[in-house]
């Protein structure tokens, strides 16, 4: 999903917590994800989900959220189901050829989109606040299916770079994807979403207004990117 506007930040009243004290093993949720981008120098910052269950108005109103950590936007925006890794360097560095996306899992392919305008962007002139300059605001995004029918997504590929097809089995690791800004997305990032079976959104990291599981091989410190190693 997108990213609300950098221009409104100033409005915004973070609320800040005591850091997960990583010196204690966290529990496990019952897959072990790898981090989905390689490259890892390649993301700028986490815009996570929201555990806040009050539906927000738009405008200002739609930056009051809570992520994992209890904190406020910029970590997160009202509603979102998602953890958005927002690509260094925006356009310019989805020009210089952006990132590779892989599976976080072992999984078999059960939805794929492609073929979709991949330079949407923030237009506060929208009432949406993304503009996709007159083409359609479709995603390009790949769906996995894991053991126990948990699944993920990964949303706002770039245009004609899925990877896969669906009824693909593949591996942990394997290259589905580019990050691109297809969709409503307002920059290139990649939207990396969990759901158990009943397509509930499950945020992947354990923390104190999370789940106290970590769906992570490895979590990782606070603010740090999880590893990219996939566990069993
Ligand atoms: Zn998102």
């Amino acid at each position: 999903m997108g990213w609300l506007i950098v221009a409104l930040v100033a409005c915004s009243a973070p609320k800040e917590t005591a850091p997960v004290d990583t010196g204690v093993p966290i529990p496990r949720g019952a897959l072990q994800l790898g981090f989905p981008v390689p490259d890892r120098d390649a993301i700028a910052t986490l815009v996570g989900v929201d555990h806040d269950p009050v539906v927000q108005s738009s405008g200002i109103g739609g930056l009051v959220c809570t992520d994992y950590e209890g904190r406020g936007f910029p970590h997160c925006y009202d509603e979102h189901d998602g953890s958005d890794y927002m690509l260094d360097g925006g356009f310019d560095a989805m020009d210089a050829g952006s990132a590779v996306v892989v599976a976080a899992a072992d999984g078999v392919v059960v939805a794929t989109e492609d073929g979709h305008y991949d330079r949407c962007h923030a237009d506060l002139s929208d009432p949406s606040g993304v503009s996709c300059d007159g083409n359609d605001g479709v995603a390009n995004s790949v769906t996995i299916e894991h053991e126990g029918g948990f699944r993920t997504l990964y949303w706002h590929l770039m245009n004609g770079s899925v990877a896969v097809a669906v009824g693909a089995s593949v591996g942990c690791g394997d290259p589905v994807g580019v990050i691109g800004s297809s969709g409503y997305s307002s920059a290139p990032h990649l939207h990396f979403e969990l759901q158990d079976p009943d397509g509930v959104v499950i945020d992947p990291y354990a923390g104190v207004a999370s789940q106290p599981e970590t769906w992570w091989a490895e979590q990782g410190e606070v603010d740090a990117l999880p590893g990219a190693g996939c566990a069993g």
